[in-house]
């Protein structure tokens, strides 16, 4: 039996249609939503949906009873995310699953990415835990880019501060499927930390690939940290989301968010989609 958490959202419910499309039973999948009463074309799929919140452990146990194998989606509210995954750990001991399979980000324990800490410290409590576990240190998602894709036709370009920094980035069905790989996997070939991500691409690499597929032409304009800061508060962007967007970009500038891993596309048995494939799947 496998349980996904975070099923309502966009990679959990990718999640659960990559076991099902892997050809495990409906009803040996549980779906562990914060709010059954939004999973209903989940509960249509014909697999199980309890709930499960990561701020309430009362809740967490129940819906881990029976669970051999769990796919923590990481929580999005970043802040109380130790304490959030935590319990879904600590529930999982309880409720002696076999293997916990966590969504992190990529070089958790190295980089100097703002959002890396919580992911840290959370791989660091499953390995405290003496649970066997697999970490998918996911880089960014496609999606983060395509679904600005209006925006930078509209504006014919893609303001960043990004330099010559490349993302490893992937679709979220790709970093799904081979999450989903790692749950259904041979346990002793799976455990351990995974990097995981696509064809690296640079901003102006994403700019090129745009134009190419559209026909609209998109560049890239690299901003210094503190205009671009100033740019998005300018565009109605409170100050610490400013500052924050400014260090991810940052972030990607120092190369935190490259890896020249083959780990995706070992476990997808096949290449991850390609920048221009997503770019045209946006376009639909
Ligand atoms: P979504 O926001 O689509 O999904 C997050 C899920 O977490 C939702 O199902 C949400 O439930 C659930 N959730 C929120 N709070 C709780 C809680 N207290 N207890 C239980 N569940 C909760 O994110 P994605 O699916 O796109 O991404 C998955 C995760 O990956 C994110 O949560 C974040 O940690 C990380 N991420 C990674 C990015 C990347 O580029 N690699 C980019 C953005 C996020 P509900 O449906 O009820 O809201």
């Amino acid at each position: 039996t496998y349980a996904v958490t975070g099923a309502t959202g966009h990679l959990g419910r990718l999640a659960v249609d990559a076991l099902l499309r892997r050809g495990v039973p409906a009803r040996n999948v549980f779906a562990l939503v914060r709010d059954p009463g939004r999973a209903d074309d989940l509960a249509a799929l014909g697999v199980g949906v309890r709930e499960a919140d990561y701020d309430r452990p009362e809740t967490l146990g129940p819906a881990l009873e029976g669970i051999e194998r769990l796919l923590l989606v990481s929580s999005p509210t970043a802040g109380n995310r130790i304490e959030q995954h935590s319990n879904v750990i600590r529930a999982a001991d309880a409720a002696d699953v076999g293997l916990v399979v966590y969504t992190s980000i990529l070089h958790a324990d190295e980089t100097q990415n703002a959002l890396a800490p919580e992911h840290a410290a959370t791989e660091d409590v499953l390995q405290g835990s003496g649970l066997p576990f697999a970490v998918a240190r996911n880089g960014w998602y496609v999606e983060n880019y395509t679904g600005r894709l209006d925006e930078y036709l509209s504006r014919g370009e893609i303001v960043g501060a990004a330099g010559d920094g490349r993302v490893s980035a992937a679709t979220r069905a790709d970093f799904a499927e081979a999450a989903v790989s790692l749950l259904t996997g041979d346990i002793a070939d799976q455990q351990g930390y995974w990097e995981l991500g696509g064809e690296a691409f640079s901003m102006a690499d994403l700019a090129k690939t745009i134009s190419e597929v559209t026909g609209q032409e998109v560049v890239y304009r690299d901003l210094p940290p503190e205009e671009l800061t100033d740019s998005l508060r300018a565009a109605g962007m409170d100050e610490d989301t400013a500052g924050f967007v400014t260090a991810l970009e940052l972030s990607t500038a120092r190369g935190e968010l490259e890896t020249d891993s083959p780990a995706l596309e070992n476990l997808l048995g096949r290449a991850p989609t390609s920048l221009a494939d997503a770019v045209r799947a946006a376009r639909l």
